[in-house]
C-alpha cells in the first residue's frame, strides 16, 4: 500500500519567537518522510534539511521578472523547497484566483520540478445545490489542462471542501470516500493514471481515528490543527504509525 502523507498549511500564523519553539517540539519525531510542513514563507529555510518534506503556500504566476513581492516556483527549487500548494481556496477567494491562474501556476510549478499540492473543493450553496461533482470536475480539467501525463506522479490532489475549512464540521466518511474515487476517476480519464488524493478540511487529532476508516484516502491537509505542534504530531503519530 502507497503510504499516506500529511501536509501541514500553517497560513500566515506564528511569529519568529513561536517559530523556534515550534521547531524545537517538532524536529524531534521521526516523520518517515510522509509530512510536508508548509510555513510562511518567510520561514521555509528553517524548515529545510530535515527528515520531513517542505512546501510553499504559493507560487507567482510568471516564471521570473519584474512582480514585486512575488516568489517564483525556480526560486523554491533553488532553495531546496520540494513542493507547493496551488489553488488554496483562500488564495481563490481572498486574491481572486480563477481555474486559469490555477492552470497556469500548476504547469510552471511542474515545469520548475516542484511538486504540486493541487487544492480543489466545493462551497456550501455549490454542495446544496448539488453542483459538488461538476465543481470539481472543471476545477480538475481545468488546472490539468495542456499539462503532460509525465507530471502525474508530482501531483497530489487535496480535496477541500470550502464549508469545512476552519469550520469544525467535516463530511461524512462516505461523502469523502465518494468525493475522493470521482476525483480519481476524472484523473484516470484524463492520464489513465491512479491519483493520490488527499482530504482537508477540519481535521484534528480529535477526528482522524474516524478519517482513517476511510478506504481510498491518500493522507491529509491540515490547516488549524498544523499551527499547534503537539496537536500536530498527535494527527502524524496516527497517520504514519498505523
Ligand atoms: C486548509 O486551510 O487547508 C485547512 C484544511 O484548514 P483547516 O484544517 O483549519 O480546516
Amino acid at each position: 500500500m502507497e503510504k499516506k502523507i500529511v501536509v501541514g498549511n500553517m497560513k500566515m500564523n506564528l511569529e519568529a519567537m513561536e517559530i523556534e519553539d515550534y521547531l524545537m517540539e517538532i524536529n524531534i519525531m521521526d516523520y518517515n518522510k510522509q509530512v510536508v510542513f508548509c510555513p510562511s514563507s518567510l520561514y521555509l529555510p528553517y524548515f529545510i534539511g530535515r527528515n520531513y518534506e517542505v512546501g510553499s503556500q504559493n507560487i507567482a504566476p510568471y516564471e521570473e521578472g519584474a512582480y514585486t513581492g512575488e516568489i517564483s516556483a525556480a526560486q523554491l527549487v533553488s532553495m531546496g523547497i520540494g513542493c507547493t500548494l496551488i489553488g488554496h481556496s483562500e488564495r481563490r477567494e481572498h486574491f481572486k484566483e480563477t481555474d486559469e491562474v490555477v492552470r497556469k501556476k500548476t504547469e510552471i510549478a511542474l515545469k520548475s520540478n516542484l511538486k504540486v499540492i493541487l487544492c480543489i473543493g466545493e462551497t456550501e450553496d455549490e454542495r446544496d445545490d448539488d453542483k459538488t461533482y461538476k465543481v470539481l470536475q472543471r476545477q480538475i480539467t481545468t488546472a490539468l489542462k495542456g499539462i503532460a501525463e509525465e507530471y502525474h506522479n508530482k501531483l497530489i490532489i487535496a480535496y477541500e471542501p470550502i464549508w469545512a475549512i476552519g469550520t469544525g464540521r467535516t463530511p461524512t466518511n462516505i461523502e469523502i470516500e465518494d468525493a475522493i474515487s470521482f476525483i480519481k476517476t476524472i484523473v484516470e480519464e484524463l492520464w489513465f493514471k491512479d491519483m493520490k488524493v488527499i482530504y482537508g478540511g477540519s481535521v484534528s487529532d480529535e477526528n482522524i481515528i474516524i478519517l482513517e476508516q476511510i478506504e481510498n484516502i491518500g493522507g491529509y491537509l491540515v490547516g488549524g490543527a498544523s499551527i499547534d505542534p503537539v496537536r500536530f504530531k498527535k494527527i502524524i503519530e496516527v497517520v504514519v504509525n498505523q
